[in-house]
């Protein structure tokens, strides 16, 4: 698709970012663009059209960028998983490793209810463990996880394996 070949271009490599030897892609280059920044919406909006969503779970922080445009476009809810201590009320948490220590993520736990029908989007799918807490922590509320949703996967980190065997689909606009 030319949209997401679009998007692609701009999503920029950076060497030795965070820390030597590994190469990070910045995505502020694919926001910064209109155009890119509307395809990618506009990507997300086609697939998730007739889906029968009710609520987009996005993952704090770049996840939420693209998940509250597509809510908005959608006409459905947007749904905060967020770093420990930042919502107010009673959590579920799910902990997550990180290359050292590890990180915990959140959400309310009256967020979610069993009617509702949600994707779980985050910016960028790498070694999948940011996506795999999240998945962890909606299903510990009894909505269906129709799939997960990125704008960028890096295939050779493993992360959409990792998410097949817990059973999830993921879909990613551009590798
Ligand atoms: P994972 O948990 O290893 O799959 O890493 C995915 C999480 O880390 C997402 O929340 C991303 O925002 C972030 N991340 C990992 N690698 C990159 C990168 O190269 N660029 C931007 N974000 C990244």
């Amino acid at each position: 698709d030319m949209r997401s070949n679009y998007i692609a271009r701009r999503i920029t490599p950076v060497e030795n970012f965070p820390k030597p030897g590994i190469r990070f892609r910045d995505i502020t280059p694919a926001l910064q663009d209109p155009r890119a920044l509307r395809n990618s919406i506009d990507l997300f909006a086609e697939r998730y059209d007739n889906m029968g969503l009710t609520q987009v779970v996005a993952v704090e922080a770049r996840g939420f960028i693209f998940s509250a445009a597509l809510a908005d476009r959608l006409g459905i809810g947007l749904t905060l998983i967020r770093k420990a201590g930042k919502l107010p009320r009673d959590v579920f948490s799910a902990s997550y490793m990180l290359e050292y220590g590890d990180d915990v993520l959140e959400l309310h736990k009256d967020a979610l209810k069993p009617r509702d029908k949600v994707i779980i989007m985050d910016d960028m799918l790498a070694t999948g463990g940011t996506i795999s807490a999240a998945v962890d922590l909606v299903r510990k509320t009894p909505a269906t996880i129709m799939e997960t949703a990125f704008v960028c996967e890096l295939l050779y980190l493993g992360g959409r394996k990792k998410l097949d065997q817990m059973g999830i689909n993921s879909y990613a606009i551009c590798a």
